[in-house]
This record gives C-alpha cells, structure tokens and sequence, in this order.
C-alpha cells in the first residue's frame, strides 16, 4: 500500500530519552521546559526573532483573527484547506472569496482590488503547497486600502522568501504542526509576527488571557501546546533538513518521470526556497483525473484530491462563482510524496499514469501546455543525483 503521505517519526529511543525527563520534572504542560526548548529551536532554524507554539494551526488562525480584531469581511482564498475559511466564519467574519491564479493556485493579486468594500478589513491567503503568493502586490494593496494580511502557512515550513523565513510576511503568518505536515508536533502549530505588541497580546490570549496572576488583560483561550507534543518536535527538528533534501529529490524524479504526460504542474517561482511538500499534478478533465485515481487505487496507490471542493462552495458560506478555482480543484490530484517513498514505487505510479493515458513513454514531443518549471535546469542543481530518464 502507498499512501499519499506518511509522518515522519523518529527512533523510539529519542523520544523515550524526552519521555523520561518529563517523568522526572512531573511537569506535563502549561509552558513547560520542553515547549521553551522547541520554541527556541524553531527559531533558530527559522531565523526568526519570535513565535510562539500552539494547540494547532487552525487554532492559530482564530488567534490570528482575534488578536487583529478583524470584523466584517475578509478576503480569502476558496484554494485551501477548510480551516482557512472556517476559522473565519468561527471568528464572526465574512469570507469573501477571490479567484486563483490557474498556475500558482494562489489567490490572484490582480483581482483583489474588486472584492474590497468599506467592510473589508483584511486579506488571509494561502501559500498553497508552500508556495509563495504574491507577497508584494498583496501587501501594497493592504497599504492602499489599510487591511490587516494573516498567512496561511501551514505548508510552509522551511519556506524562504527574499532570504527571509515565509513566516516573516504579513501582519501574522500561521502555520501547523499536524502529523501530515512537514515537519510536525503530532499535534501543533504556530504564530509569527514582527509586532511586538501583537506578540504579547497573542502570548497573553494563548493562556486564558492571563497576563499576572489572577489578572487578566485579554479575552483568551486555551491554545498552549503539552511537553509530550514538544518532545516530538525536539526529535524531528535535528531530521528536517535530511527530510528536505529527500522530498526534493523525489520531486525532481517524478517531474522528470512525467515530464511527457498531459498534465500540469504547480508553477514554483522559487524552487531553491521551496519545501517540496506535496506534488500536486493537474489533469486535462476530471474524468481523466477520476480514471487515473481510481486506477491507482486499483494498485493500493492511494491519491488525495487536495483541495476539493472549492471553499465557496461550503454550506456556510455565500456561495459563489470562482471559475478557475472550481476548474482547478475539479482535476487536481496529490500524488504519494513522503521521506520513505521508494524510487521504485514512485517509477511505478509514474508508468501507471503513463499507461492510463496511453503513453508509451517514447514520445518526443511536449505537451502543449506543459509547465514552465524548468526541468533540467532544476535537476542541475541538486547535488549527487543523477535521474535516469528512460
Ligand atoms: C493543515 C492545515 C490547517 C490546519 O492545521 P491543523 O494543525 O490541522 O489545525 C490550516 N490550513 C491549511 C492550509 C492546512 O493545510
């Protein structure tokens, strides 16, 4: 069987060596010294000034939205996970949807400017996959029109933008520590920000508001992270970058592998800064990408379909018309990426896909409208791996 995604977990002995000295403080949770390690690990493998740890990443999005004191409208995404609009909804907001660029699949700049109305009052986009959005022309729109910018970042780690961690950008950036993610806390998430007031506020929130004893400043809510779940993140942390280097090379194999088939690929502006967390590929039609799942599935290969629906077509929201999201998200499939994946079972999806769309693997010519990733100039750049292309 091949799943879509598999947790990385560390030797039992690494985390038994934490579980051990959390016996001998008897000190579980409520900023313990393991949640101090890990917050000040991550920041210096981020090279971030602040964070702070959390329950999740959706739990970091309603801190998010509560600390900036959002109300009315926000401009979101319909590309992302459900988190990302439901905290809004959960918040007291409005989602207020705007189209995707078909290429990037983030929320497109460009349209932004058109959604805005008196009520708006911030814009939280996804860097969908861990790629970047359009930070600049987002942030000069939010200048023009004085909205708040949060980041969904939760695919992000290990992101770097203009030499920055991604968590750098906007009022606020989350991101999450789920077991599916990248590098993760079982459970986990977290908050970034540069404002040192907001920092505060949200430190203060995460514990109940208490800001001394029996004080409290802010309406707050339970958003600390336990020893257990930082104990994790201590015994993945030191694996990250390994991990890194191995989803990055698995990428390169597949996009060389599938490189004759009629699909498209993300468009990754910054492919030295990027995680390659996930290989999302875009089918001609649905039924072509249904066929192709199913098949897959045939053969115990198990895809996602990330993300579908589109966001604006939740119960819960004022559904509306996203074109390009609904075409994307109709014929987007995740194919299997995780540090274990074999070589051979990647070699083996690929020819599967292939054989389902009746390629022999010999064609010479390109698709038409193949992806602007520069293939070979990419594989180039990584070290010690040489891909066989037949
Ligand atoms: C995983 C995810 C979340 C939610 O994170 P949790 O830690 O599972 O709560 C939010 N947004 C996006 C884009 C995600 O992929």
């Amino acid at each position: 069987m091949i799943p879509v995604t598999k947790p990385f977990l560390p030797a039992e002995k690494e985390f038994k060596g934490y579980v051990k000295t959390i016996w001998e403080r008897q000190w579980l949770t409520n900023n313990g010294p393991l949640v101090n390690a890990l917050e000040l690990k991550l920041k210096e493998y981020l090279g971030l000034d602040h964070l702070l740890y959390v329950t999740n990443g959706t739990i970091a999005l309603q801190l998010a939205i509560k600390a900036l004191e959002l109300s009315g409208e926000v401009i979101t995404t319909p590309f992302s996970f459900v988190a990302t609009t439901s905290s809004i909804v959960w918040q007291g907001c409005l989602p207020v949807f705007v189209d995707i660029d078909a290429e990037t699949f983030n929320i497109d700049p460009a349209k932004i400017e058109a959604a805005i109305t008196p009520k708006t009052t911030a814009i939280l986009a996804t860097h969908v996959f861990g790629n970047p959005c359009d930070i600049e022309a987002i942030q000069a729109i939010a200048d023009k029109h004085n909205l708040k910018v949060i980041y969904d970042a939760a695919h992000c780690f290990g992101v770097r933008y203009k030499n920055k961690s991604i968590f750098e950008y906007g009022d606020i950036s989350v991101t999450s520590f789920h077991a599916t993610k990248l590098f993760h806390t079982i459970e986990g998430g977290g908050v970034f920000t540069k404002q040192p007031e907001l920092l505060k506020k949200m430190a203060i929130m995460r514990n109940f508001g208490y800001s001394g004893v029996d004080t409290f400043s802010e309406q707050g809510i339970n958003a600390k992270n336990c020893e257990l779940h930082a104990a994790m993140g201590l015994c993945n942390l030191p694996h990250i970058d390994s991990l890194l280097q191995k989803r990055k090379k698995l990428y390169m194999h597949y996009l060389y592998r599938l490189s004759k088939l009629e699909v498209r690929f993300q468009k990754i502006e910054y492919p030295d800064d990027y995680n390659y967390a996930y290989f999302p590929v875009v089918f001609k039609s649905e039924k072509l990408m249904l066929e192709s799942k199913e098949k897959l599935e045939l053969a115990q290969i198990y895809c996602r379909r990330y993300f579908y629906p589109s966001l604006s077509a939740l119960p819960y929201v004022k559904n509306c018309a996203m074109p390009v999201c609904e075409s994307i998200a109709s014929r987007i499939l995740c194919l299997p990426l995780y540090h274990s994946l074999a070589t051979s079972d990647l070699d083996l999806i690929a020819r599967m896909l292939m054989r389902i769309q009746n390629f022999d693997g010999n064609r010479k010519e390109e698709p038409a409208h193949f992806s602007n990733i520069e293939l070979p100039q990419i594989a180039l750049k990584i070290n010690n791996h040489r891909i066989n292309v037949n």
